[in-house]
């Protein structure tokens, strides 16, 4: 999905464009998201030959939790506004597009040609937490038979924290 700035009309012009299917497994077939399903929307203003460019992406994927490696739906609805420049970005060490926080970022677009997948991609994969949890009191699994212990309660002890000295500590306590 491209954004054409020659064509553009001076002031704003509305967009809004579903990613879903094929077309999103591409795009996110190198990352840790599934099945992802979502729509964008915005606009972009044109003055002279300066352009802002709002987006919207909202919508949802699949992700596997990192406590109990099930999978879950995990919703985003995030917005980024953008200066666009037209050229080649001054920074190569860069990353292609800088939008590391809320502020308004800066995209460098060659060609007249704003190629808005990059930046979905990105807003997405930035909305995913590092550690991912199905829901935050996820209980995970269990240390000793490996039950998904928000599904069903397997009987062994979990509540002291699991660690090859515990569970030294038990054996001992075993042969007294
Ligand atoms: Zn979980
Ligand atoms: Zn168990």
């Amino acid at each position: 999905m491209k954004i054409f700035l020659k064509e553009l009309k001076e002031g704003k012009t509305d967009f809004s464009y579903t990613l879903e299917g094929k077309e999103s497994e591409e795009l996110f077939k190198d990352s840790e998201i599934k099945r992802v399903n979502l729509n964008s929307s915005g606009w972009i203003q044109r003055k002279g030959l300066e352009y802002i460019f709002y987006l919207h992406v909202k919508g949802f994927g699949t992700l596997i939790c990192a406590r109990c490696l099930d999978e879950f739906q995990f919703f985003f609805n995030e917005d980024y506004t953008y200066n666009v420049f037209l050229g080649k970005d001054p920074s190569i060490s860069k990353k292609e597009y800088n939008i590391s926080d809320k502020d308004v970022a800066s995209i460098y677009v060659e060609n007249y040609e704003l190629n808005v997948l990059p930046l979905i991609k990105e807003i997405v994969l930035l909305t995913i937490p590092m550690k991912p949890l199905c829901k935050e009191n996820c209980k995970g699994l269990c240390p000793v038979c490996g039950a998904n212990l928000n599904n069903k309660n397997c009987g062994h002890e979990t509540k002291e924290t699991y660690s090859p000295f515990t569970y030294l500590l038990k054996r001992i306590e075993k042969k007294e």
